[in-house]
């Protein structure tokens, strides 16, 4: 639920990729590229134009790039794990999950419980205690609750009261008024009924008419979207805390017992919790107070069908998959029962799945060349922010202070979680996935008044991935991402500086960004900014908005500056550093011409092809509207674009496309 600013949109997994083809002497994909097009034109086609001719999206896919493939051939990994994992609990849970037959014996007879008690609410008056209820059985409506490190007191766990509550993935979906957005909304509405309809056919009765209660879920959720934040507020830290007490809270909304459900949903006694957003708590008072009982009802079976769906008979599987991925990304068929029976055992037991394939396929001396090229980056951007003239000494002394506090993780957990406690039993895949919800609810509940722990990791091992916290301001590079083409231990040292350096710078920049440098060194959200520096700041970072707010990535689409800009930045800012840690490698040792390029030539394209990819117009539509990533080919040739160093490694000259008139600089 809070965004771990990370470098690549979705959590992959990756592939045991050591030695996989011809390669090529300096590590480049040579096959990948297009040269009949020059590298100042689109150099995005240069480095990638055969490898998205010659790999088209597959089937089972809205999204196909680099990650993809390695997660693929990670998945078949983690598959051979799981088949010889015996009776273990990764064993059982996977056993479980690939049991389809009795899935289909069990129907929908797991949700009963739910469903019926949800039916007998005499009055709103027991809404509240129907919420707990729902949150411990995973199935989230009406809002968001969650324990997390308080911006402002980042040693401490605090409990959170936030927006949520839609089925669509943004609020805009629910208030456009374009032809295509009331289209989706019409799609939206008879995906609602038909798993209303499948739900009736279960239970072998006639049900209540699926068009008025698709429109009793649709009125509550448009109310929802209309109280909700929008995305790039939200990227705002100060705008998502307003810390108070439990009394202010229980007076935002008198109608909803926030008392009861604070005193009864799992966590410690607490006297305060920080309220994300407020204007759409009192929103939804006053939503409950306006929707007849009947409509809160329907509303809330609709989303425990909806969050229930994947454990489901494969009929509502189908139908979920059809509407949310299908219709909604473009994705054409549904992938394999054992590919969502991996990623189902990653979600649930990730950290017992990711040991065993840490054991299997993490090379420890890549660790160590991580460690390094993590020093070497974190020297370049003490040089960088010691030699940014646009700040004064106050504010720049307190940035390096930040960095000196950084600290760094690589590859998995010191200390693995334990799921012991968690029962998994052969033949009822809807209780074993209940019960790791569970479990990971109790976890995070629990927290509270504990010290923030941080050295626990907000990704798995396999993941193919990294990510910043600002709360911790630490950086975090999972056993995945240290594998090619990001790391390869075979490839010149100028392809590693493009692959993992500018990872690892980018993961650093986010700590300076738009929104992590409204954070200290202790991952406290306090001003260290001088006006002036935070005015300077914000010029700077403005360029970048508007460059990447005028690239398109669907027809009629255009990509939001300001949600992508903490992402855009960290890119930019991320390759200067690793392109002055090349620079500095290149005076200790020269490093030769190989495959007709040379190091600087190696380290643009190297980089570049990280970005290889083809995606649907439906899922560039989704990101364009959801994503703080850029598309991949936006990535590459946004950076090139502002770097006088590109200019002058492929000889462009002023009017290229590849080349800015005015560039743009954060860091
Ligand atoms: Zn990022």
């Amino acid at each position: 639920m809070y965004t771990l600013r990370c470098f690549a949109l979705a959590a992959l997994a990756l592939a045991f990729a050591r030695g996989a083809g011809a390669q090529s002497a300096s590590g480049l994909d040579l096959k990948a590229m297009d040269t009949s097009v020059s590298p100042c034109q689109n150099f995005y086609q240069y480095a990638c134009g055969a490898w998205r001719r010659n790999n088209p999206i597959p089937a089972d896919q809205s999204r196909w790039s680099r990650f993809n493939e390695l997660a693929e051939r990670n998945l078949a990994i983690e598959r051979g794990i799981l088949e010889k994992a015996g009776d273990s609990q990764i064993g059982n849970f996977y056993a479980a999950c690939m049991d389809e037959p009795a899935i289909e014996r069990q129907g929908v007879e797991p949700i009963a419980p739910l469903l019926s008690h949800i039916g007998a609410l005499a009055s709103k008056t027991e809404l509240a205690a129907e919420m707990v209820r729902l949150q411990q059985a995973g199935v989230r409506a009406l809002f968001n609750f969650y324990v997390r490190p308080d911006d402002k007191k980042s040693d401490t766990e605090i409990a959170n009261l936030d927006q949520g509550g839609l089925g669509l993935p943004d609020r805009d979906y629910y208030l456009k008024t374009d032809a295509r957005s009331v289209e989706l909304r019409r799609q939206y509405s008879a995906h609602i009924q038909a798993m209303f309809a499948l739900l009736s056919k279960a239970q072998g009765e006639s049900g209540a008419d699926p068009e008025a209660a698709a429109r009793a879920v649709m009125d509550v959720e448009t109310a929802l979207a209309k109280v909700s934040m929008d995305r790039v507020s939200r990227r705002d830290p100060d705008k998502t805390y307003h810390k108070m007490t439990v009394a202010q809270l229980a007076q935002l909304t008198p109608d909803f017992d926030w008392k009861l459900y604070i005193a009864t949903v799992g966590i410690p006694p607490v006297e305060s919790l920080n309220v994300a957003a407020p204007d759409f708590v009192k929103g939804l008072g006053a939503i409950v107070s306006s929707t007849s009982l009947a409509g809160l009802k329907t509303y809330l079976r609709w989303h425990v069908l909806n969050s229930s769906a994947a454990v489901l008979p494969r009929a509502f599987e189908e139908e979920s998959f059809n509407f949310n991925e299908h219709i909604l990304r473009g994705t054409r068929e549904m992938p394999p029962r054992w590919k969502r029976c991996v990623r189902a055992t990653d979600r649930a037991l990730g950290e017992a799945l990711g040991q065993e394939f840490v054991r299997e396929t993490f090379n420890g001396s890549s660790k160590e060349k991580a460690l390094q090229l993590v020093g070497e980056i974190e020297s370049e951007m003490r040089n960088d922010i010691g030699a940014a003239s646009w700040m004064t000494p106050a504010t720049r002394e307190q940035a390096l202070a930040k960095l000196r506090q950084v600290a760094n993780k690589i590859g998995y957990p010191d200390k693995w979680r334990d799921y012991s406690s968690v029962k998994v039993v052969r033949g009822d895949y809807f209780g074993d996935s209940l019960r790791a919800r569970e479990f990971e609810l109790h976890r995070n509940f629990q927290k509270i008044g504990k010290p923030v722990d941080k050295s626990e990791w907000g990704m798995t091992p396999p993941t193919v991935n990294a990510y910043y916290s600002p709360s911790m301001n630490n950086i975090n590079f999972p056993a995945g991402i240290l594998q090619p083409p990001f790391y390869n231990a075979q490839a010149a040292d100028a392809v590693n500086y493009g692959g993992i350096g500018v990872v690892i710078g980018h993961e650093l920049t986010h700590g300076f960004d738009d929104e992590g440098r409204k954070f200290d060194g202790e991952g406290n959200l306090r001003d260290w900014w001088t006006a002036a520096d935070a005015k300077a700041f914000e010029t700077r970072a403005d360029c970048i908005a508007k460059e990447y707010g005028g690239f398109s990535p669907a027809p009629g689409v255009n990509l939001n500056g300001r949600l992508t800009l903490g992402e855009n930045a960290a890119d930019n800012g991320g390759m200067h550093l690793a392109y002055m840690a090349l620079m500095d490698s290149l005076a200790r040792h020269v490093l030769p011409k190989q495959d007709g390029f040379t190091p600087q030539q190696q380290f643009f394209l190297g980089f570049a092809q990280i970005w290889c990819e083809n995606a649907t117009e439906q899922s560039a539509r989704v990101s364009a509207a959801t994503n703080p990533h850029s598309p991949g080919e936006f990535r590459a040739i946004g950076v090139v674009r502002n770097m006088p160093e590109f200019r002058e490694a492929f000889a462009c000259k002023s009017g290229d496309a590849m080349v800015a008139a005015d560039p743009c600089r954060v860091w």
